[in-house]
């Protein structure tokens, strides 16, 4: 039997960039992953780059040129004429991104000495995996040891028992991704991340979007004054969203997909020519072999972990989607990484209270830390500043001034508690905020930063002043 310093299994963010590190590091490493891509072919890179973060990125942006060519060219002096959607070259250019990302995986195992051991994992007792490669029969299986096992199985969607999926009138996220055609009434369960997402790409592509939400308040972990505006910016782009309409059931024919839902007491109808399922995200740990090695989960099915993701078993970690915590790509990375470097002795920890959470919108939703609400909640005394993107030179030179900044801090101290961002881009203006958290900055500190001009970071620096009532632009 092989025997590793570390064997991880799944290779999502989570676990290649674990095994990478752990390679780095000196460990003897392998990487046990089972993922096949859309025509069956073992792939790394778990959700994130097969079916998740990537491909949806791909058709975000892409949709995002054409919604761009379509109602604000014009604006800019730029007229076009005959402007038609290939919707087969725009699907083979996101697998063609996946295809090229996913097999640079593989280059960065090879480079780094990472053995690839494909297959579904099992944990057994006395820290050995057993491996069951693609396609082949029980006794093709074969087992490894390792001195530390750290598990990176990620999540699945989560699955509504009234709207089985088929993956071809009633899909899951996986499915929304790779539509051959635009559909003329979508329907989408769910308005979570994913949903709005999966929404805004086919809206702007020109589907008639319907969401439904089972809870009656909008994005709810999402600041209200945020959630409040983008409710009302993606009500006029199209999208209607429906809240307090929980469904209940629904029925196929040929032509489309009928939903039944309640709402406000009230049964309601609707069809539609796809639906999309988005009502969450489950950890993945059937077969696994949790169960009989003793590995304890929580009530919603977690692995559980320690501050530094270990499990209750000795020299077996957890991180990423399988664990609690934000189901975000980049909670998982950083999550794998501590834990290879705390085996190679080093201090490391994790805040999770500092992880930047995006909708990726138009304009985007981005934020870290506490939302207002959860500070009242708290009994907190803070401040707040709010920067409206209309009064930013930059957004108005793109000519894309929906949104606004808003920045909250200690009353007595000024530390920064919360940022949150409305706005183009915001995905990477949220950067700025989670640096000065991590520092333990305060909003003057921000207020003190050189910004370049014109750039949309301004709208921070003004956030931050206007914090004490100081900003120059409103
Ligand atoms: P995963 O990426 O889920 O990978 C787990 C891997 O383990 C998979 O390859 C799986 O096949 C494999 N596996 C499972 N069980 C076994 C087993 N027993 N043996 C061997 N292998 C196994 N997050 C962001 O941060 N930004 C985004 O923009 C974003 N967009 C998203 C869009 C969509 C449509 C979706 C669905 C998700 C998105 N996410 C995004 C979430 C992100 O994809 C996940 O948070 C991230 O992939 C979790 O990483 P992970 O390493 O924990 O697991
Ligand atoms: P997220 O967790 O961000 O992926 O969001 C999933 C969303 O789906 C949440 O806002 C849930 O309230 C919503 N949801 C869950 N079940 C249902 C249902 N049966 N009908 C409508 N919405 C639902």
């Amino acid at each position: 039997m092989k025997k590793y310093d570390v064997v991880v299994i799944g290779a999502g963010p989570g676990g290649y960039l674990s095994a990478i590190r752990c390679a780095q590091l000196g460990f003897s490493t392998a990487c046990v992953d089972g993922e096949l891509s859309a025509n069956g072919k073992p792939t790394l890179g778990g959700v994130c780059l097969n079916k998740g973060c990537i491909p949806s990125k791909a058709l975000l942006d892409s949709s995002h040129h054409y919604a761009f060519i379509k109602n604000q060219a014009a604006e800019h002096g730029i007229n076009v004429s005959g402007i038609r959607l290939d919707i087969h070259k725009m699907i083979s250019r996101k697998e063609r991104l996946v295809q090229k990302l996913t097999r640079g995986i593989a280059g960065l195992f090879k480079k780094n000495g990472v053995e690839w051991l494909q297959g579904q994992g099992q944990l057994l007792e006395g820290n050995q995996v057993q491996v069951t490669p693609d396609g082949k029969h029980p006794p093709d299986t074969y087992q490894v040891s390792a001195k530390h096992i750290i598990i990176a199985t990620g999540s699945a969607p989560t699955k509504l028992p009234v709207a089985a999926i088929d993956q071809n009138r009633i899909v899951d996220s996986t499915g929304a991704l790779a539509f051959t055609e635009v559909p003329k009434r979508l329907g989408i369960i769910g308005a979570g991340v994913i949903g709005l997402e999966l929404g805004s790409v086919w809206s702007r592509m020109g589907a008639e979007v319907v969401i439904l939400e089972a809870l009656d308040e909008f994005l709810a972990p999402v600041d209200r004054d945020i959630a409040v505006a983008a409710a009302k910016l993606f009500e006029k782009q199209g999208l209607d969203i429906q809240l307090g309409a929980r469904v209940t059931g629904t029925g196929l024919n040929n032509h489309e997909v009928s939903v039944a839902y309640e709402q406000a007491g009230e049964k309601q109808k609707l069809a539609f020519d796809k639906l999309v399922v988005a009502v969450g995200r489950s950890p993945n740990v059937a077969g696994l072999g949790a169960e009989a090695v003793g590995l304890a989960l929580s009530r919603r099915g977690a692995i559980e972990v320690d501050n530094y993701c270990a499990t209750n078993l000795p020299d077996v970690y957890a991180i990423g989607d399988v664990v609690r915590g934000p189901m975000l790509a980049h909670k998982a990375a950083e999550e794998g990484i501590m834990v290879a470097e705390r085996l190679a002795g080093q201090d490391r920890a994790l805040n999770l209270e500092l992880v930047p959470w995006v909708i990726y919108t138009w304009p985007e939703i981005a934020w870290v830390g506490k939302t207002e609400t959860e500070l009242q909640a708290a009994g907190a005394k803070y401040k707040t500043g709010l920067f409206p993107m209309a009064a930013s030179g930059r957004a108005q030179a793109a000519g894309d001034t929906d949104g606004m900044m808003k920045m909250i801090s200690a009353a007595d101290t000024d530390q920064l508690l919360g940022v949150h961002i409305l706005a183009p881009n915001a995905s990477e203006l949220v950067a700025e905020a989670v640096l000065a958290m991590e520092f333990d900055g305060s909003a003057e500190d921000i207020a003190r930063t050189i910004h370049a001009h014109p750039t949309l970071s301004e709208a921070m620096h003004e956030a931050a002043l206007a914090t004490d009532q100081r900003a120059l632009h409103i």
